[in-house]
């Protein structure tokens, strides 16, 4: 990967956070969705086989019923077909009916009825006809032999619903004798489906299978003998199975229930269960949102910390990319100045050095980083920057300048000057030094230049009249606080104007100049000074030295002078160039002098005398005149 692409990767990389706490999320929300619905779904599976096992076994419990009650008919039409309608039969059969009634409680009641529909039994039944009614209409016309299950009628005994089960009775020729007829309770049959848990608005019901209701709870009042024919269970072609599952709208009130109905496949019934949804669910519902409600508040948790991270995410770019900038700013800044710009750390080791080290020092950037900065600095300027580095480091000082001697790869040596200031981190401790260097030999050695320009005599390269001035007093301070002896000799040429009037005046400067490569060497001494005093007179300073000293450098100067035998015809009588002294020394500590300027004015008036003496000759002041004496033994 290169550096752009990775650059554009960290870009997007809040970007992705932000995708993956989202798809976290949504996977969160998705998932525990995806779990509430298959609960629900295997809420409502199981309802199912709970309304199955209900239907099924009710609907057995149907057929056994009306099988009792068959099977008390099936006696009773034999019997009549064997003995015939009698009264003496008839009274016989009815306390069987009556034995029947009381032992077996899901029956009502037993009747025989004649060919003309009237009653037979039981006994002081009502008057009425049931010619008209459908079972008798039916055995009436059907020859067959089987039971007949009837819709659900009135009993005409006590007026409560109840279901018929009849068969037909043959007279011994073969024609219709009459019918034979068991009911049931349509009440019974709804109290025993009250016992099944199937929830508080839950129902169950019987129905003939032409859609007529024969027995149901709750409300079995209500409901018994009406006719449901056109609902989806009679209508719809799906349905017409044996037995299944479906879900439906109630057409009296809305609601939905789920619900299984098995049909008879002996009898003319279907046995329905169901249960309302929204009860059944209940449960399930109350679950879910409390459970929903954790997810929720757990995604919005994950939501809310993964915004602030990603915000942080994105801060920390904002500000690594701030960072970036402000450090090319200051590479372009470092990398583009000619002065060299240097990073320090507390180790005094280059951490950082721009391009310009190539010009400054002479060494490339990469050959400069680790070393020790002050390595090339001259050891007689070390002390002075070691110490101002120090004090940096220390924190006494923010900012130092410093100019100082360094070696160079290529040139011998070269002046710089360093402007340091310290860098902070920020806690604001010291974490090192930054140095700012440029060369400054030039104007170095311009100045130096300058320094010996005010102090040297152009002609001869002696020390010019300042410099004899300062250094006289300087010297006498000296000689003053040392006790001891400091000499001066006044040189002036003799006859020096016809000189330069014989042979020009350029002659004139060469022999002065002559004059002065004798003066310098003579007065060997570090600490002697020879300078021209003015025109062609000439002064050396010899401090440390006594008269005796003084007097010998003179007459030594005066024999190189002559020995140096550049011709002077017109002064007579040696013919060449001469000069004349006056020479004197004193001990500031010791004399009553009045100063400095009292041993230029002593050496001045020895040179006067030399002069009025003839000239070529030294004469010593005063008092040294007489050591001399002593010393030659004169
Ligand atoms: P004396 O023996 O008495 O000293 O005689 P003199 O001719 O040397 O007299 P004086 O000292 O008065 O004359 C100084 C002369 O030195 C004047 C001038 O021609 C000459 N002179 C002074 N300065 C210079 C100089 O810089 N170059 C040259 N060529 N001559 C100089
Ligand atoms: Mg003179
Ligand atoms: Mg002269």
């Amino acid at each position: 990967m290169d550096v752009t692409t990775h650059r554009a990767g960290l870009k997007r990389l809040p970007l992705r956070a932000a995708a993956f706490v989202a798809l976290a999320c949504t996977a969160i929300l998705g998932m525990s969705g995806w779990r509430e619905w298959s609960a629900r779904d295997s809420r409502l599976r199981s309802a199912e086989a709970e309304m199955a096992n209900v239907a099924r076994s009710l609907n057995q419990h149907a057929e056994d019923s009306l099988d009792l009650l068959d099977s008390g008919v099936v006696g009773v039409v034999s019997r009549l077909e064997m003995d015939g309608t009698d009264p003496v039969t008839i009274a016989k059969l009815n306390n069987v009916f009556e034995a029947r009634k009381k032992a077996i409680d899901r029956v009502h009641s037993f009747a025989v009825v004649d060919s003309q529909g009237k009653w037979l039994t039981p006994s002081g039944g009502t008057s009425s006809t049931l010619s008209d009614d459908e079972f008798f209409r039916y055995h009436q016309l059907s020859p067959r032999r089987e039971a007949f299950v009837g819709h659900p009628v009135k009993s005409l005994i006590d007026g409560v619903w109840v279901i018929t089960l009849s068969r037909r009775f043959n007279r011994p020729d073969g024609s219709f004798g009459g019918v034979v007829l068991a009911t049931m309770s349509a009440d019974y049959l709804s109290h025993f489906y009250q016992q099944f848990e199937i929830g508080r608005k839950g129902t169950i019901w019987l129905a003939h299978a032409d859609g007529m209701i024969m027995a149901r709870t709750p409300d079995n009042a209500m409901h018994v003998g009406r006719s449901i024919a056109d609902s989806a269970l009679f209508r719809d072609p799906g349905l017409q199975r044996p037995d299944g599952s479906y879900h439906f709208k109630s057409p009296v009130n809305g609601v939905e229930r789920v619900s299984f109905f098995k049909r008879s496949s002996r009898f003319p019934l279907v046995l329905v269960a169901t249960v309302e949804k929204e009860e059944l669910l209940a449960p399930w519902r109350a679950a879910a949102i409390s459970r929903m409600g954790f997810v929720f508040a757990l995604v919005l948790l994950i939501a809310i910390i993964g915004a602030v991270l990603v915000r942080q995410l994105q801060r920390g770019q904002r500000m690594a990319a701030a960072l970036v900038e402000k450090e090319a700013h200051f590479r372009l800044l470092a990398e583009g100045s000619s002065d060299m710009v240097t990073r320090i750390g507390l180790d005094e080791r280059v951490r950082y050095v721009s391009p310009s080290s190539i010009r400054v020092l002479g060494w490339r950037s990469s050959q400069l980083v680790g070393t020790p900065v002050l390595a090339g600095v001259n050891p007689e300027d070390l002390p002075e920057v070691q110490a101002i580095v120090d004090a940096i480091r220390r924190g006494e000082k923010e900012e130092a300048r410093i100019v100082y001697r360094n070696a160079h790869r290529r040139k011998s040596e070269v002046w710089l000057e360093s402007t340091m200031r310290v860098t902070r981190k920020v806690d604001g401790k010291i974490d090192g030094v930054v140095a700012i260097t440029r060369d400054v030999t030039e104007h170095k050695n311009l100045e130096n230049r300058l320094e010996t320009l005010a102090i040297e005599d152009a002609l001869t390269g002696l020390a010019n009249r300042r410099r004899f001035d300062e250094r006289l007093t300087e010297e006498w301070a000296r000689a003053y606080r040392d006790r001891s002896s400091l000499g001066l000799l006044m040189i002036d040429l003799d006859r020096f104007k016809s000189y330069n009037d014989q042979y020009g005046h350029p002659a004139g400067d060469e022999c002065l100049r002559i004059l002065g490569g004798i003066l310098a060497r003579e007065a060997h001494r570090t600490t002697d000074l020879a300078a021209r005093y003015g025109g062609e007179e000439f002064a050396v300073l010899l401090p440390n030295t006594d008269a005796a000293g003084c007097v010998r450098i003179g007459e030594r100067i005066l024999q190189a002078i002559r020995d140096a035998g550049i011709a002077h015809p017109s002064n007579l009588p040696s013919g060449h160039v001469t000069a004349s002294i006056g020479a004197t020394a004193c001990r500031p500590a010791l004399e009553r002098t009045a100063g400095q300027g009292s041993l230029v004015h002593a050496a001045d008036q020895a040179l006067y005398k030399a002069k009025q003496g003839g000239r070529d000759r030294l004469v010593a002041s005063g008092e040294l005149r007489n050591l001399m004496a002593v010393a030659s033994g004169r």
